[in-house]
């Protein structure tokens, strides 16, 4: 086949939507967090696609930072990881209604076991020649995943059981705090102490505790225990509403960013986008923005949020559609073509994913994972 003369060269253009992301950021937040929790060791999260930064490129930046672990909610995501080609210990724990471990086992990943029958269906998966690894992850009071307080006796006795069959491995233990207050997850760290003293006295050693995710290790201590599970922090975004990244010592790893492709001036009272929601007060510059909800763009922050255009921050106005959202520019001279970011480093004085979260009633975590297909990650 030959190329046709209207082809066009998949690179001949910067991508319409970008998720830029810089990598050398989450390996020098990973070193940060590293250097704060030592000795304990860090865990990088990269879930859902690397809290959507892509994966492979936030594990590698975050083995780079010192990480020794990476987690990831199921076994999909874990053996996408070894067919990446990594090497280093990886830990799934959401596992659905009919757990299936032997591609788990097979690829030596570390099994996060909350149920009875997850225990059995990894002493199936395990043999005496590859023992299937796993850490027994208890409900210490978050009221999610976990084995839950009254089973504790019976499924350590159980994973005893097994482990002398030699077709498992209990390597570790671990919990997830609420974060409701420090007094709640200093709780939560009291009950995680007597799991793991009763796993002990049934025969049991989880060499890794862990129990801190972001939050905890930043500020308790206490919590870090022998592993800290990082995710936001690593990303560069604050797990806390008191507390901006650069605060925490934390670099934005992902700015958003595009360009406008339309520029109009309109008359005060001018309608703008479906059901005019919103009409300029004065004559403005009306910007248009070619990403919307299918890309991950809150609906909510239709006339609440804000982008920067050419070295200012200007609202968004009128309702975000599917594709594209309008900005009002106001009197600024703006040109078709001028760079626009959605979101990315506060220092540099864009919005940033905490803005994002404030103008949609959200959380910053869900504006950098919900981003959508269409948006290209790009190196910086
Ligand atoms: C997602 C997740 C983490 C990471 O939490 P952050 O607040 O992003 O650091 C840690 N542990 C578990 C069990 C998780 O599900």
């Amino acid at each position: 086949m030959t190329a046709t003369a209207r082809e066009v060269a998949p690179d001949a253009a910067p991508a319409l939507r970008r998720a830029v992301v810089d990598a050398a950021a989450i390996t020098a937040n990973v070193a940060h967090v590293a250097e704060t929790v030592a000795p304990a060791a860090v865990m990088a999260v990269v879930k859902a696609n690397g809290y959507g930064h892509g994966a492979e490129r936030a594990a590698r930046a975050a083995l780079d930072g010192g990480a020794s672990w990476l987690g990831v909610a199921d076994v999909d995501e874990a053996l996408a990881l070894r067919s990446a080609g990594f090497t280093t210990p990886v830990l799934a724990w959401l596992h659905g209604a009919d757990p299936v471990f032997e591609a788990a086992v097979a690829n030596d990943i570390t099994l996060g076991i909350s149920t009875r029958l997850q225990l059995s269906r990894a002493l199936e998966a395990g043999t005496s020649a590859t023992p299937a690894r796993v850490h027994l992850k208890v409900d210490t009071g978050l009221g999610r995943n976990g084995i839950e307080r009254s089973d504790w006796a019976a499924v350590f006795e159980a994973a005893q059981a097994a482990e002398a069959s030699g077709r498992i491995r209990v390597d570790g233990m671990f919990s997830h705090l609420s974060n409701a207050s420090d007094d709640d997850d200093l709780a939560q760290l009291a009950a995680f102490e007597e799991a793991t003293e009763l796993a002990r006295a049934t025969g049991l050693d989880p060499a890794v505790r862990h129990l801190a995710a972001t939050a905890g290790a930043l500020r308790l201590p206490a919590t870090r225990l022998d592993l800290v599970r990082l995710g936001v922090g690593m990303y560069g975004l604050s797990p806390f509403d008191d507390a901006t990244p650069a605060e925490l010592g934390l670099r934005p790893a992902l700015r958003l960013e595009t360009r406008l492709i339309s520029v109009k001036r309109v008359r005060a009272g001018t309608g703008v986008s479906y059901g005019y929601t919103y009409r300029p007060e004065h004559d403005s510059w009306l910007g248009l923005v070619p990403l919307g909800y299918a890309d991950g763009i809150p609906r909510h922050v239709s006339n609440t949020g804000s982008v920067w255009v050419g070295g200012s921050v200007h609202p968004i106005v009128g309702r975000v559609a599917m594709d594209q959202f309008v900005v009002d520019l106001g009197d600024h001279e703006a040109a078709v073509g001028d760079r626009v970011v959605l979101f990315g480093d506060g220092a540099a004085g864009h919005p940033t994913a905490g803005d994002w979260a404030e103008a949609a009633g959200t959380i910053n975590y869900e504006i950098v994972t919900r981003l959508g297909r269409r948006v290209k990650r790009v190196p910086e």
